[in-house]
């Protein structure tokens, strides 16, 4: 493993090149997640530099994640002009700060209230790393991204800020137990990564795939995933090799990518990297979407990251396994051996039942956007409905725990908080719920709503936030109090009581669980445009802005944002359905259209007791599919201007998602009836068949 983070700035590096006082002040910024002392940052930037040209590199860049999701990037050269010469250089100051200009990335109305410049400065608690594209070498620098008067423009300072919420109340609950030693609570995450791969032939035929990143026709080939032979099947060589290329660019930008299967749907698969810190794993993630889509081109082929290229097999998602963590070394969320790492256990895990309960409509929206919604509650992924699978044992505690501790159970265990241990509980992989949205699993929740395209910022600063909040709750109460075991025994009996409801350990996908979740009063939020309210309603912004990690107005700004990007990509995929009818479907249903009728006249000008009758049914059904459609692509170019005409954009979204989405789906049904009938030498779209079964 030599090239393991070997394009990384690591602390070993760090150490190994900075003097010693330097490295330690850097050091101590990094573990406390302070910003950068300026009197260091010179020297710091110059072993930076040093150690990126040794490696070949000649540009940086301040590396961010604006809003849209995906990752920005604005390259300098080390290169600075001197009288007579060039030299190399890269100072402190511009490894502390860089100046992209803010107003060609979304801001959401917060661009007007300050100049188009915005500043990105480094988060030293993400390492920077070296990026090799084609032959050339970049260095990398993780940042945070801000407007001159301080609002948040990207996706990492939010995250920053909840990381800092979270540990804030998480070391007042472990004070509270006694503990002395811990000084900050970090949240992890292991994001897995599924995704396609289609052959670049057939991709650069596709239209859809093109502008959409998913087909927006294709009718269902004989064979779908119905078999359950690619499950963890045998992998294509194709597919060995580009895994294989696919790790080692990742294990050289110190990203652990680890395990690798095939996932449910032919041409899917998955990539998981080790857990690490969120704001680390956050920025990893991006990484590995963007090596994987690199790689690909490499060997031919292209990688879908989109929630649901293809209709009628599994979509991707992307689950956010997440965790928090001590500096002394715990686990939070792993219930221990000992009656008091069990009581400090349930209390955390109580906190986060409280919180996923509580906001389990801002869960919902932090998975919203235009192409989850064709997986979130359709019968494949996690339904919109938020629920957690705590499993039996678990779910019993707390049961024990509602009914009041001294009760015993009809396992004869009696729990008793701060006396009992609990049973080791399973960390067994076959004993999970894999319908539940939020699973526990042994030692970390699951999160499982999040589509394979999403930057995990978003739904990390939901979680972190929402559990900052109970602890609060929790640690205001039991901070005053004079019997603490009998005092946090009652409030866990509480919480149990009032927040059990969330808890569900049977199957999220039945019909029933629609039904027994509407009793209990959870929300089921069908669609973005309702989901996305949810960032915005009274509660939220309290929220937020109680724990300084969103402004009023950079929450609103989130919020015209996320909505515009669904109605933006709603409209491209409205009019890729339109182009992709006029100039390659029904052109080509008519070619055959023709070509069947000349056949009627030459078979009946040969005789005219030749039985015809099949080739005059086909060409009835061309037809009458080709009139539909037709009438549908009319249809659909007026509900699109009319929607376009909207100027209230949440009435605009609602539009494009009742009636624009409504007469794309009938414009498709027709796509596919002609696909069904018309000749393969005719059809002008690689095929569903082809698309997923030729690698
Ligand atoms: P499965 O497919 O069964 O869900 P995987 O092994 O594919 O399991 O993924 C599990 C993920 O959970 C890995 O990325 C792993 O590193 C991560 N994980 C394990 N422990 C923690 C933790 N304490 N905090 C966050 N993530 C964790
Ligand atoms: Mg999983």
């Amino acid at each position: 493993m030599e090239i393991f983070g070997q394009n990384v700035f690591t602390q070993d590096v760090m150490r190994e090149r900075l003097p010693k006082a330097v490295y330690k002040n850097l050091k101590k910024t990094i573990d406390e997640g302070l910003p950068l002392d300026p009197s260091i940052a010179d020297v710091v930037a110059t072993a930076m530099k040093e150690w990126a040209v040794e490696r070949g590199a000649t540009h940086f860049t301040h590396w961010f994640q604006p809003m849209t999701g995906v990752t920005a990037e604005k390259h300098d050269s080390f290169i600075t002009p001197t009288d007579g010469g060039i030299v190399m250089d890269f100072s402190g100051k511009e490894l502390v700060k860089g100046e992209p200009d803010a107003s060609s990335f979304p801001s959401g109305g917060l661009r007007a209230t300050f100049e188009a410049r915005g500043y990105t400065a480094w988060d030293c608690t993400s390492p920077a790393f070296l990026k090799e594209e084609a032959d050339v070498i970049t260095l990398c620098i993780p940042t945070a991204f801000c407007s001159y008067t301080g609002e948040a423009l990207d996706k990492k300072t939010p995250l920053l800020r909840s990381m800092e919420a979270l540990s804030t109340q998480a070391v007042r609950i472990l004070r509270l137990f006694g503990n002395q030693t811990a000084t900050k609570v970090t949240s992890t995450v292991g994001p897995e990564q599924e995704y396609f791969l289609v052959d670049k032939s057939y991709f650069l035929d596709r239209l859809d795939l093109m502008m959409a990143g998913r087909t927006l026709y294709g009718a269902m080939p004989p064979k779908g995933q119905e078999m359950e032979d690619h499950y963890f099947g045998a992998i294509k060589e194709r597919v060995v090799s580009y895994m294989k290329e696919v790790n080692t660019e990742l294990w050289k930008l110190g990203v652990t990518a680890k395990t690798q299967h095939n996932e449910v749907a032919p041409g899917q698969f998955e990539v998981a990297p080790i857990f690490e810190t969120t704001n680390i794993a956050t920025d990893h993630n991006q990484l590995v979407m963007d090596v994987l889509k690199r790689v690909a081109i490499r060997h031919d082929m292209i990688c879908l990251i989109h929630e649901k290229p293809f209709a009628g097999v599994n979509g991707s998602g992307k689950h956010n396994n997440w965790s928090m963590g001590s500096n002394d070394g715990q686990n939070l969320l792993d219930p221990g051996n000992t009656p008091h790492e069990n009581a400090q256990f349930l209390t955390f895990l109580m906190a986060t039942i409280k919180a996923v309960d509580e906001y389990a409509g801002l869960l919902r929206a932090s998975c919203a956007s235009a192409g989850n919604d064709h997986r979130l509650g359709a019968n494949e992924a996690p339904p919109a409905i938020i629920s957690m699978f705590l499993g039996e044992q678990l779910s019993e505690i707390l049961e024990q725990i509602e009914k009041g501790a001294t009760k015993t159970s009809k396992g004869g265990s009696e729990i008793k908080i701060g006396v009992t241990t609990l049973p080791a509980l399973p960390k067994d992989t076959t004993d999970r719920n894999r319908t539940s949205p939020f699973a526990f699993t042994g030692n970390r929740f699951e999160f499982r709503m999040l589509g394979s395209s999403f930057s995990i910022a978003g739904p990390n600063v939901i979680i972190n936030t929402i559990i900052a909040e109970a602890l609060k709750q929790f640690a205001d109460k039991l901070e005053g109090s004079k019997n603490f075991t009998a005092d946090l025994e009652k409030l866990l009996q509480e919480t149990a009581k009032k927040h059990k409801r969330v808890v569900f350990n049977g199957n999220n996908y039945a019909d029933e669980w629609v039904k027994e979740a509407k009793k209990r009063g959870l929300p089921n939020i069908p669609n973005t445009p309702e989901a996305l309210k949810e960032l915005v309603k009274k509660e939220a912004v309290e929220l937020f802005v109680a724990h300084k990690v969103f402004s009023e107005k950079e929450l609103h700004s989130r919020y015209e944002i996320l909505v515009e990007q669904y109605v933006k990509t709603l409209n491209i995929e409205a009019l890729t359905m339109i182009d992709m009818a006029k100039h390659s479907i029904m052109p080509a249903a008519t070619s055959f259209a023709t070509e069947v009728a000349q056949s009627i006249s030459a078979v009946t000008a040969v005789s005219s007791k030749i039985d015809v009758s099949a080739q005059k049914e086909l060409l009835e059904e061309i037809s009458s599919n080709l009139s539909s459609m037709n009438k549908n692509v009319k249809a659909l170019e007026k509900v699109l201007d009319a929607t376009l005409n909207i100027s209230d954009i949440d009435k605009q979204a609602a539009a494009f998602r009742e009636k624009v989405f409504a007469k794309m789906l009938d414009l498709r049904a027709d796509g596919d009836a002609l696909e069904k009938i018309i000749s393969a030498d005719f059809w002008p779209l690689p095929t569903y068949a082809e698309m997923l079964f030729i690698l």
